[in-house]
């Protein structure tokens, strides 16, 4: 996150400085430590109300992502309908290749959970204080409740698909009146457009504040949970990374089927050529820092049209996270194999639909899946504090994920490039270019 934080002039302490990941291994070995001393799994009952007061960070955090998923997702929405430029037939097939691309993550998703089940392979701890319902669960319901009262109570009920519906409807309306008044030289949607990033920037920044405790939440959670139950539940979580990754390495291998099948790249080149945006957004979780790279690699390593290249990569890493998409769905999943609570066809679909919104309006950022999960959560009846015990290993997670939505918007590209190479000039110049 601290790639996106230009906010202060000050220099930090060293503390601050040392990157997210180190900050949350040192937690790490901390907590271990820390649970070790207090019990390891048969904690002493002098230490009880110590023990409990570990997971505050961790449920404080979770409540302000709570808070802040919601104008989140609808600034990032109405930040690129405003901020993206679109052509008209290309952006029809942009946005098929888009649902098809993240339907099938979800689905790879899905059938993982449901086949390797990680959620019973062990036992999590049950989180003090119970949050989301676990009532029963209507789809028809579901879907007359997508237009909503007010329009200020999705960002009050946190309900992700009213959220979108109305961050559509003006995304929509108001991409209309820009053109409009572009048409007749007029440039007062400017002032929206500016008002919209200085809203979305505002959230963020908020955002990097949160997530700069993660650390503190790991720390806690993870030496409250060694202290109490000792390592058996850290079976459960490490099943989990095991199908994530497993899933993610699934898509990935859809990606390559489709740059095959659907575009003149070899898989091959795509995968070589592309190395460095891969491996970028493995180290900065962020498909948007990385996206001048995408661009760049598209274009260069790998040979696509300037056209097909920012089409795929610009909007590509503001509406298209397809390991995002899956990462939520498992993790609905995990958390409902954990709680026992069976999540039948219709829910499963539910949970396809919210990801898809929840991955739409996920930022580009790091974590910002894991801010938009509570609302895939909320939509089934899931308890959306055991995300609590899921932040200490998205810090990893996140990372192959990002990666993943990478390789995702570049497989549109690739396929928005067509079946036949650039011309022969063109590839003279790309060779040139390679050369040079
Ligand atoms: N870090 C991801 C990205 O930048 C978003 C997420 O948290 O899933 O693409």
């Amino acid at each position: 996150m601290s790639e996106l934080d230009h906010s202060s002039a000050k220099p930090k302490p060293w503390w601050q400085r040392l990157p997210l990941t180190v900050q949350i291994i040192i937690a790490l070995v901390l907590a271990v430590a820390l649970g070790i001393a207090l019990g390891a799994g048969n904690p002493s009952p002098s230490n009880a109300a110590l023990i409990q007061n570990l997971a505050i960070p961790a449920e404080l955090i979770l409540k302000a992502l709570r808070a802040l998923a919601t104008p989140l997702i609808l600034v990032a929405v109405l930040h690129t309908f405003m901020t993206t430029n679109i052509p008209g037939t290309a952006g029809r097939r942009l946005a098929v290749l888009l649902l098809t691309n993240t339907t099938v993550a979800i689905i790879i998703g899905l059938l993982v959970a449901n086949i390797l089940q990680p959620g019973t392979w062990g036992k999590l701890p049950s989180p003090d204080n119970p949050t989301g319902s676990n009532g029963n669960f209507d789809p028809w319901g579901l879907l007359k409740d997508a237009v909503p009262e007010a329009v200020l109570k999705p960002l009050v009920d946190n309900n992700v698909i009213q959220l979108i519906v109305i961050a559509l409807c003006f995304g929509i309306v108001l991409r209309g009146l820009k053109s409009e008044q572009i048409a007749q030289g007029q440039r007062g949607y400017q002032s929206i457009e500016d008002v919209i990033a200085i809203l979305f920037d505002a959230v963020i920044r908020i955002l990097n504040w949160v997530i700069a405790l993660v650390p503190l939440a790991v720390f806690g959670i993870v030496a409250k949970i060694i202290a109490e139950k000792g390592f058996a539940p850290f079976q459960s979580l490490a099943a989990f990374i095991v199908a994530v990754l497993t899933a993610l390495c699934l898509q990935g291998c859809y990606y390559l089927t489709r740059v095959k099948f659907g575009s003149w790249v070899n898989p091959i080149k795509f995968l070589t050529g592309g190395a460095d945006a891969f491996l970028t957004a493995f180290s900065t979780s962020s498909s948007t820092v990385t996206m001048p790279l995408t661009f760049e690699v598209l274009q260069t390593k790998i040979g696509l049209r300037e056209s097909s290249a920012s089409l795929g990569a610009l909007v590509g890493a503001n509406f298209n996270n397809d390991g995002t998409a899956l990462y939520e769905a498992m993790s609905a999943l995990y958390i409902a194999q954990v709680t026992e609570q069976h999540l039948n066809l219709g829910q499963q679909l539910v949970v396809v639909l919210t990801s898809i919104f929840a991955s739409v309006g996920a930022a580009g950022i790091p974590n910002a899946g894991l801010v938009t999960m509570t609302l895939v959560f909320t939509s089934v009846g899931l308890r959306t504090d055991y995300i609590a015990v899921l932040i200490t290993v998205d810090w990893f997670l996140d990372r192959c994920r990002t990666a993943i939505n990478v390789m995702g918007d570049m497989t549109v590209s690739a396929v928005l490039d067509g079946k036949r190479p650039r011309s022969q000039d063109d590839e003279a110049k790309f060779l040139d270019h390679d050369n040079g």
